[in-house]
């Protein structure tokens, strides 16, 4: 059978360092999992555990340009270690989480904060909140094989040259194992899949013109313009 249009083309991150590209199957990302950020959103970490959204594989974007999206006047930066994976599956082990791992980069979970918290009070979806175009913005990705797998070290953002965000890997809630595991036990796991690790304290507002630069230790630089 054939298409009826040509299909869209496939959600990929280049690979540093290579030709290659890695086809990006669902991005999986995590709420609240560093509890100064979950108390700066008015949640206590200790009585709600992390939790689970989705992007769009299509939100991902490389050239260092976010967009400012429309409906919106609040748009939040949250600096966030991402997680590519090369195999997958149900119910994964936290011991045996880590060989799923093909490599690492950093993104942004862009947030439209005013209707994500619109959404929250009605009890309605976030996808107007999350999952809009460019609202990933991101690196490309850095092989495990080269860098290992990152468990502590600084992570940072900083806008127009001032520190906004910052945190230590090591202060996840639900480490990566834990979120491969949890997540394993309520999808199926596939190569192609990439997981946004969480964000920690600091999120704010971004403007046109804003320079964004977040660091993660191991794992390299993100540089993005609002536009
Ligand atoms: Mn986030």
């Amino acid at each position: 059978m054939a298409y009826v249009f040509d299909p869209p083309r496939q959600a990929a991150l280049p690979i540093a360092g290579t030709d290659k590209l890695f086809p990006v199957h669902r991005i999986y990302c995590i709420g609240r999992n560093y509890a100064e950020h979950a108390k700066e959103m008015g949640h206590d970490p200790n009585r709600e555990p992390p939790f689970f959204f989705q992007k769009n594989p299509d939100n991902l974007r490389t050239d260092g340009k976010f967009p400012y999206p429309p409906g919106t006047s609040d748009v939040h930066h949250e600096i966030e270690m991402i997680v590519a994976l090369k195999s997958g599956g149900r119910d994964i082990k936290p011991e045996n989480a880590l060989g799923h791992i093909f490599a690492y980069g950093i993104a942004l979970d862009m947030t439209r904060r005013d209707l994500q918290g619109e959404a929250k009070k009605l009890g309605r979806p976030w996808e107007v909140g999350k999952a809009f175009e460019h609202s990933a913005p991101s690196t490309p990705l850095v092989l495990a094989e080269k860098i290992g797998h990152p468990s502590k070290g600084a992570i940072w953002l900083d806008v127009n040259g001032k520190r906004r965000q910052e945190g230590d890997l090591s202060q996840m809630i639900w480490d990566i194992p834990g979120q491969i595991a949890f997540i394993s036990s309520l999808f199926e796991l596939t190569a192609g899949d990439v997981i946004m690790t969480g964000t920690p304290s600091g999120v704010a507002a971004v403007v046109k013109g804003d320079r964004l630069h977040g660091h993660v230790d191991g794992v390299g630089d993100l540089k993005v313009e609002v536009v």
